[in-house]
Order: structure tokens, then sequence, then C-alpha cells
């Protein structure tokens, strides 16, 4: 009797997890090889989720400084979480909630609060099993339904934030049968001196990892280049895998280039092979997505880009730099961001904005730099510059406009002056009186009614958007009027409040209330910044051909 053809897919089958654990030194971009491998399964045709733990002890990313920890990335759900969710969600092209993100905040004020409800009644409540189960649980919640999860775990092997967390993989190593799991473990292969391939820190983390129980299956050594064969060979003799379950991950110019280099290496073959997975795909599916002739398009020219911000760390503005990235992209022009000290600007020096083709003022709290924003803005605003305000940029192009144009002297947000004689921005009303500090802002995704015949929408080409917010403050309804009577016009509103700001006779002067670089993609790239771009492009002598763009 002829059997079947086989199917692409077998619903059968379940979900497979990929874990994906760090070890030498954290910063090694374990994210972006995790991330680039989902990419690549995701071309396959499979569906493809992930986790990002963080074995800190805060429940969310919300309350931490970028300064330190770099953008607090913001979801459409309102989560506010670890900038390594917006490179998944840029990489794989999905939406995430805040249920991606696991923390040993989230895990013991869970635990904690079931205890008190008396759940574990009679019991003693353990790392193993009650933490380790609660991890267990919310991995599989997440991946309910698609057909890989990749669970990176951060920190590196050895910290002890992250023990319960590598317990709870080895409990799940040891609950799913071998096809539906793959460790993988990334790791530094440093030079020495004589420019040797030094294969000792690699040896070392894997010894850790065994000694919990933990054996990886593939191991990926970053390395300024890539590893030569007698370097995959002795990690493979002295960590117990295949040479060929051996990568490289050698340093690229542009992290979108990543996936390139992982197929290339065929690390996502190996894992596809390692999961039996590679059986289910159809040839034809294969890397369609155009990713490769995306990222390696010829550009036709370049624009640069000032960043007006107060935080002097790239990834504390890490989705506006791939916001710009993906306008690029979308214009075929390379982009070039040079970050710009606002608290340098506050005495007026335009200087440092003369190279600049368009201004961007990005998202911010308290009142340090606020004033050499203003003036950038200014600058902006009076020379025909091409502006785009985030957030906080749009909230003081409210205020700057107020100040020079209306001519209410000494007019601010009422955030960042208490005294102010006109907060043109002020608290929103449900915030009056909010004490606790984490997750009570205005967040996640909503709605933005777009009025007809405006650039916002035509940049959107629609009479709404959606888009991720995270603020207190708005614009003060009391001013509105007077605002709109001397020519600024506010294009996006959600009910009474104002959501993107625009002046008519500029080249292209833009806010948003909202933050559009959190849904930007590299084959989607966000109206207001492809709209900046094309601005600049215009407006400069550059003779590179501004491109067809649809939005
Ligand atoms: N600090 C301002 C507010 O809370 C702006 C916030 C932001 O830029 N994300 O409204």
């Amino acid at each position: 009797m002829p059997t079947e053809p086989e199917t692409e897919y077998d619903e059968t089958l379940g979900e497979k997890f990929v874990f994906v654990t760090g070890g030498v030194m954290s910063g090694l971009g374990k994210g972006i090889t995790a991330a680039s491998t989902g990419r690549l399964l995701a071309n396959a045709g499979f569906d493809v989720t992930a986790v990002k733990v963080d074995p800190y002890l805060n429940v969310d990313a919300g309350t931490m400084n970028p300064f330190q920890h770099g953008e607090v990335y913001v979801l459409k759900d309102g989560g506010e979480v670890d900038l390594d969710l917006g490179n998944y969600e840029r990489f794989l092209d999905i939406d995430m909630t805040s249920d991606h993100n696991v923390t040993t905040g989230k895990v013991y004020q869970s635990v904690i609060e079931k205890e008190r409800a008396g759940d574990y009644l009679g019991k003693t409540v353990q790392v193993i099993p009650h933490i380790t189960d609660d991890i267990k649980r919310r991995v599989r919640e997440v991946a309910e339904g698609s057909d890989v999860c990749i669970v990176e775990v951060g920190g590196t092997v050895g910290d002890i934030e992250g023990m319960p967390y590598l317990e709870a993989l080895r409990q799940f190593a040891h609950e799913q049968d071998d096809e539906d799991i793959l460790f993988v473990h990334v790791t530094l292969v440093p030079y020495s001196k004589n420019g040797e391939q030094k294969t000792k820190p690699t040896q070392h983390s894997v010894k850790e990892l065994r000694s919990i129980g933990l054996q990886p299956d593939v191991l990926v050594g970053r390395c300024d280049d890539p590893l030569e064969p007698k370097t995959k060979e002795k990690i493979a003799l002295f960590c117990d895998v295949p040479t060929d379950a051996v990568f490289s991950n050698p340093d690229v110019e542009d992290i979108y280039q990543v996936p390139l280099v992982v197929e290339d290496e065929g690390l996502d073959e190996y894992v596809m092979g390692e999961l039996a997975l590679t059986e289910r795909v159809l040839p034809e599916t294969r890397r369609d997505n155009g990713w490769r002739e995306l990222v390696t398009q010829e550009q036709t020219g370049s624009v640069d880009i000032a960043l007006v911000g107060k935080y002097g760390l790239e990834d504390a503005y890490i989705s506006i730099h791939e916001a710009l990235k993906h306008a690029g992209l979308a214009h075929n022009v390379n982009v070039d961001t040079e970050w710009i000290h606002s608290e340098g600007l506050a005495d007026g020096h335009d200087g440092e904005l003369d190279g600049a083709d368009a201004v961007v003022v990005p998202g911010g709290f308290g009142s340090r730099g606020t004033e050499g924003k203003i003036e950038a803005i200014r600058y902006a605003r009076e020379n025909e510059v091409p502006y785009l305000g985030l957030c906080l940029g749009f909230q003081l192009a409210v205020v700057e406009y107020a100040r020079d144009v209306l001519g209410l002297e000494g007019a601010h947000s009422a955030e960042l002056d208490e005294e102010t004689p006109h907060p043109v921005i002020d608290i929103l009303p449900e915030q009056e009186g909010i004490d606790d500090m984490g997750g009570t802002m205005r967040l996640g995704a909503h709605v933005t009614e777009i009025e007809e015949g405006t650039v916002a929408n035509r940049i959107y080409d629609d009479t709404t958007a959606t888009e991720r917010h995270r603020h207190r403050y708005e614009v003060n309804p009391e001013y509105i009027g007077d605002l709109e009577a001397a020519g600024l016009v506010f294009s996006g509103q959600s009910g009474r409040r104002m959501e993107i700001l625009e002046l008519p006779d500029h080249p292209y002067f833009l806010g948003t209330q909202f933050h559009p670089e959190f849904r930007s993609r590299p084959t989607r790239a966000s109206p207001p910044f492809v709209g900046l771009l094309g601005a600049a492009l215009e407006s400069t002598d550059s003779d590179a051909p501004t491109g067809e763009v649809e939005l």
C-alpha cells in the first residue's frame, strides 16, 4: 500500500528547545548568536519563539538605569524588559510579551505569593523543586504552540544568580526526549600574544557546566576570526563533543550579518539535524525571506544623523540606532549616527550640529541635559534641518515652540521644572499620586488616530498607528489651542492626548509621544524614521538617489 507523502509539518512532534548559555565572560553577543540561529530556523519555515532569562532580582528592567544596563525595551503588552528582547523581535520579526522575559524577581514573587496564599501548605518552600518548577513552567508556557523555543540564559555560567536556572535546565533535559532539546554554549576564544587561538577558557567553562550536570551539545567560539580547524578539534576533544559540533562566530561589521556567518558555518543545519527537524523542511520554503539580499545590498549614499542625548552608551539608545539602520536599508543608504552630548549644547554650540543631515532627540527622564536638547530642537526648527523627536524629544519640541514661538518665557515640562509658570507638558491625570515606580507609566501599544493630509498620514499611509508608549507626562490640554494657533499641528491624537506633532512649513519636523523605534524591523522599517531619512536625503547635496520607498 502506498504511504502518504511526508508533509512539512508533523503536529505530534511538539515543541523543541534550544538552550543557550554563555561562558568566560558576558557581553559576547550570545543573544545575537541565538537570535541569528532562530532567524535561520524561521527562514526554514519553522515557527520560532524565544525566552530571555535574566537572573537578576529585579522583577523587570523598568526601574534600571540605561547608563548601567542599556535601554529599557518596551513590548506591546507594556512589558519593560531587557534590550535583548529587542534583538529577538528584530531578528525573528515577532511580537513578544512580558512572559518572554523570565527574571528571578518574577519567579520568586510568584512563588512567595503562592506560599502566602497557602498553596504549599505543610511544605518547606525550596529552590528545588519550587523555584525550578516555576522556571520550567514559564519556559514551557511561552514555548507552547511554536516549533522551536530558544531560551537564552543571561549572565555567565558560574554566576551564583544563574544556578537555579541551570538546575532547571538539567531537569528539563531529564524530562524531555533527547531530540527535543539542544544545549548550545557560547564562549570566548581569545588570541595569545603569539597569535594562537586559546581554548583553555572554553575548557574551563564547559567543566563548570558539566559539574552541574549539563553537557553542551554545541559549542560556539566567539573570536576575532573564524576558528582554525585545529582549534575546533581541540575544543571537541576536551569538551567531549564531535568536531562538527564546534562553530565559530567571528566578528562582523554589522549584527545583521551574523545570520549569514551562522549559515555559512552550518550551525542552523546542525541544530535542525540534532532536533530531528531537517526532514520537516520543504526545500522551497527555505531561506526565502531575502535577509541575505537585504543586508548585503550595495549602499548608494550615506546620511549623517546627530543623536542628541545624555547617555554616552550606544546600548542606551540601541533601538533608535537599529531603527535608523532599518530606514537606511529601506532607502539603500548607509546611516552614520553620531551621539552628541546634550549637556554640551546648552550654551548654543550649533557648530556641533553643522554637519548633521538630520537631528534626533530621544526619550529620557530627569532634567540633566534638557536645555541642550531644547537648543538642538531650536536649531533644527530654525535651520530647516529634518527633525525627529521621540517621547521626551516630542515633549521638548512643544516646550521649545512655547518658549520661542509663543513667547511663553520659562515654559517647561512639569517633570523637569516643578516651578515653571507654563507647564506645557504636565503629568497624566491618572499618574497623580502614584508612588510605586515599577510598571506604572502609560505603557505599551495604544492606537493613535491620524489626521488626513498630514505628514504623519503620508508616512504611515494610514489613518491610525499602533505604537508603543512609556511615559508619565503629556501635552497639557490647556495650552493646545494656543500652540495650534501659533502653527504647531497635532496630527496624531489618542482621545484627548496629543501623540504626534509636526510643522507644515518645515522639510520634516515630527515628534511622537510614543516610541516608534520599538516596532522597527530590518524588513519593515518604522515610518517616522523612513520619513526622516527621506527628508534628510532630499535636503542634502548628496547625489545619492533617494530610491523608491514603499511605506
Ligand atoms: N520623562 C518623560 C515622561 O515620563 C518622557 C519619557 C520618555 O521619554 N520615555 O513622560
